[in-house]
This record gives C-alpha cells, sequence and structure tokens, in this order.
C-alpha cells in the first residue's frame, strides 16, 4: 500500500449518515441552513473565538477577509507558502511585497518587515507554516505602530494555541482550510475568525452575491458552503482531539528517530505553542543524501513525501522569478520535504521511511 504525504480523516459511515438524515426531510441543501449554523457555533467553541464566518474553502475565505476589510495597496507576506496566500491578496487588487522568513519556524521574520513597509503598505499576511506559530507579539507590535491590518493565513494551525491562546485569535483576523488533506476538515471548506464584530455583515455579502433580505448591496461572488460539507464538519470535529493525538504519536516518533542526525534539520518545539502536528518538514542540508534523492528512494517504497513549498511564490513564472529577494526562503525552499504525517501512521512505517532517510 502506498504511504502518501497525507490520509483524509473521516468520521465512521453511520455518523455522517445519521448527520445527513434530517436533510431528506428538510432539503435545505445550502444557503447558510442548520448545518452551516451548527458548525460556525461548534467552531466557537472548539477556537475559543468569538466571531467565525463559513466558507466554500479556504482560498475564498481569505479574498473575502482581504475584500471585506476594503484594503487597497500594498500587502507585506510570505514567499514560503502555497500559491493561495499570494494569489488571494494579488486577486483582490493588492500588491503583495516579499518578506523573507525566519530560518528555525519558516515563519516571517519580523526583523525583516519594517524596511519593507511604504505609504501604500496596507496590511500584513503572515502564514503560520507547518503549524509554527508566527511570532505575533513582534508582528503585531509592528502592525499597530504603522496602523497596518494583521490577518493570518492559519491554514496550517487548527486547533494550535500559544501561551493559552488559541492561534484563531491572533492579529486582527484568521483564514482556516478545511481542505480534505488538512488537519481538520469539511472536505471542501473554510473560514475565518476575526475581532471586529462589524465584518461580519461584509463576509456574508461576498460570500452571498452581495445579496442581504432583497438588497443587492455590493458585488459580492459564491462561497457559501453547503449543507453536506458543513456536516462532514461538524462530524470530524468530534474527532478532532483523537486525530490530533494520533498526529503526535507519529510526529514524536520521527523526532525520536532523527534528531541528531548529522545534516538534517527538524523544526524545533516552539516554546508555549501547542501543536496541532500538522506537518513534519525536514530540511537536508548536508545530510547522506540530498532533499532531492530522498524523495525518489522513498518513493521507490511507494512512500510520498512532499517538497513543499517549492517552489516559493515570488520565484514562480506567476510571479516574475525573485526568488533570491528571499535568501533564506530560497534556501529552505531547495532543501525541505514534508515527510507522511496522519493520524493512522503506525509507529512500524515511521520507522521505515526514517530508514530510508538515514540510508
Ligand atoms: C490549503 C491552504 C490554502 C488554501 O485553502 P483551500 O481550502 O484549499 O482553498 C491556503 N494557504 C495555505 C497555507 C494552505 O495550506
Amino acid at each position: 500500500m502506498n504511504i502518501n504525504v497525507t490520509r483524509s480523516s473521516m468520521p465512521p459511515l453511520e455518523e455522517y449518515i445519521s448527520e445527513i438524515a434530517p436533510l431528506w426531510e428538510t432539503r435545505w441543501l445550502t444557503n447558510m441552513g442548520a448545518k452551516h449554523k451548527q458548525l460556525e457555533a461548534d467552531l466557537r467553541t472548539y477556537l475559543d473565538t468569538p466571531h467565525v464566518t463559513l466558507f466554500t474553502n479556504g482560498h475564498l475565505a481569505l479574498e473575502g477577509i482581504l475584500s471585506a476589510m476594503q484594503l487597497e495597496g500594498e500587502v507585506i507576506t510570505t514567499p514560503f507558502t502555497f500559491a493561495s496566500t499570494t494569489h488571494a491578496i494579488t486577486r483582490c487588487g493588492l500588491t503583495p511585497v516579499f518578506c523573507d522568513i525566519d530560518p528555525i519556524t519558516y515563519t516571517l521574520d519580523p526583523a525583516n518587515i519594517e524596511a519593507l513597509i511604504t505609504p501604500r503598505t496596507c496590511a500584513i499576511v503572515p502564514v503560520h507554516v507547518y503549524g509554527n506559530i508566527c511570532d505575533n507579539d513582534a508582528i503585531s507590535a509592528i502592525a499597530q505602530k504603522h496602523g497596518l491590518r494583521l490577518i493570518y493565513d492559519a491554514a496550517h494551525a487548527f486547533g494550535a494555541s500559544v501561551n493559552g491562546i488559541n492561534a484563531a485569535n491572533l492579529g486582527d483576523a484568521s483564514m482556516f482550510s478545511f481542505h480534505a488533506t488538512k488537519v481538520f476538515h469539511s472536505v471542501e471548506g473554510g473560514a475565518v475568525t476575526y475581532r471586529d464584530s462589524a465584518l461580519a455583515d461584509r463576509l456574508n455579502l461576498t460570500k452571498n452575491f452581495g445579496i442581504t433580505g432583497e438588497e443587492i448591496v455590493m458585488p459580492g461572488g459564491n462561497a457559501k458552503m453547503s449543507e453536506f460539507h458543513a456536516a462532514m464538519g461538524i462530524c470530524n470535529l468530534r474527532h478532532i482531539d483523537e486525530a490530533i493525538a494520533g498526529r503526535r504519536a507519529a510526529a514524536e516518533r520521527y523526532r525520536e528517530n532523527l534528531t541528531g542526525i548529522p545534516g538534517l534539520r527538524l523544526c524545533p518545539v516552539q516554546p508555549g505553542v501547542v501543536s496541532n502536528y500538522a506537518y513534519f518538514p525536514v530540511v537536508f542540508d548536508g545530510a547522506r543524501y540530498d532533499r532531492d534523492t530522498t524523495a525518489a528512494r522513498l518513493a521507490e517504497q511507494n512512500i510520498f513525501a512532499r517538497k513543499y513549498f517549492s517552489p516559493l511564490t515570488n520565484d514562480s513564472e506567476c510571479y516574475g522569478h525573485h526568488g533570491d529577494e528571499t535568501p533564506i526562503a530560497a534556501h529552505i525552499a531547495g532543501r525541505i520535504l514534508t515527510l507522511p504525517l496522519y493520524p493512522e501512521l503506525s509507529c512500524a512505517d515511521v520507522d521505515k521511511i526514517c530508514e530510508i532517510i538515514c540510508g
């Protein structure tokens, strides 16, 4: 059997069936029905956050919050992310300004932000890559000093917290992805969590054609989560703690096996952070086998790791091959491999993967 980089969690089939069964009575399948309302409420509780607005996916959630904030100008962001982050900024008519990352956590380095601020800068969009939490204290201080909005791409950080604060409560707003490959999912889905309740109306307008009641008040799109997707989210959320515990066991096994191996760099455990164990990235810098050789050696055994994130978004055709402007991100992107990690991954499989890596 193949071991892929991830494997989607599924609730027991009967549980999903009983969750969706009422839809055969109500015939209310989308447009903010009962399941949608329940998932929003369940997420407010689980994430310990006051405001949650669901979307059809994480990407449109990020576009939704950027447009709801009515931003204009430049946005300081990281190139070490999934294409979605940079595309959302661009598709909202904003200009991404790429800032280099911290060499240890691979998140936006606060020390590099201020030099990039111009009179046109309106916001900062950092990413909690792999579930590593950004240096929120330093980044928020810069945002406050310069009057910038702070919106996190928290697609990797569902369930993670720092010093007792859930990642959903950092900055002005956070975007979560509930894609099938994420720690928590609704097949496709996403959400925005935010501090200012006044954003709720505009977020709801952006996802429902700009229509409220019988008025068309703005040119919104369609990014509503269906009842079937919300039902999957409701079921998966009941099992999330078990899922994270399973990931944790596999991640700790990797850490035991790979710590101290020359030329391999693991992400350190961040002080004060309760991780969600979303990914297990390893940087190959002078190891026995380099990154690409290791990926090929694993693939020979039907084990599929991912070069995640490579290329950098600023090193793509779309954004003009400027990876050299963020040298730390470029260095990491050339050497990083994300190993398989999911709740049911056995210690025996982790050991096998580590044996191949270490040769
Ligand atoms: C998954 C992901 C997204 C996009 O989320 P979708 O739900 O797939 O639209 C955005 N940013 C990051 C960092 C992601 O990993």
